[in-house]
């Protein structure tokens, strides 16, 4: 922080304002903390922990809004977006459902990620309807030509 949010000062890492006497001391402790989650956000995607990379990086947006913050966020969404196309051309709705839902944690206003993420659900179920209606009594009740009524034959 290099202004007072309360009257613009120049602050040059001071805990009070020099000019309104404003303790900044929370203000800076939460910066301080966003960059320690954002630090751990890297350190999880490293070892390709998605849900606590996810987590740690909402939670640096959440207390500071930073461009590195903002630009590590827009790439691991995009990464993960590849992963969960990927487990859509498998079939594997769950799974892609449960990375949407991680994703948007992380950015809940992105639209294309709402769109997706109602897209799978429609999947899903679509695919637990089938499923619950593929009986299999009824393969065995397939067309026999001797149940037919035979009301041609009296023609002969
Ligand atoms: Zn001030």
């Amino acid at each position: 922080m290099e202004r007072c949010p309360c009257c613009n000062a120049r602050l040059a890492g001071a805990q009070f304002c020099p000019r309104c006497q404003a303790d900044l001391g929370s203000v800076l402790g939460s910066e301080q903390f966003a960059r320690h989650c954002l630090s751990k956000a890297l350190q999880c995607w490293l070892a390709d922990d998605r849900q606590l990379t996810n987590l740690a990086l909402a939670k640096s947006i959440f207390l500071k809004q930073t461009p590195l913050a903002l630009v590590f966020r827009d790439f691991i969404i995009r990464q993960q977006c590849e992963n969960v196309l990927g487990l859509l051309e498998k079939k594997k709705y769950p799974e892609a459902k449960e990375s949407l839902s991680l994703m948007r944690d992380l950015h809940p206003d992105d639209k294309f990620l709402t769109q997706l993420y109602r897209f799978t659900k429609y999947l899903l179920v679509k695919d637990i309807i089938k499923f619950s209606s593929c009986k299999p009594s009824e393969s065995s009740m397939s067309s026999n030509p001797d149940s037919l009524p035979s009301s041609g034959i009296s023609n002969c």
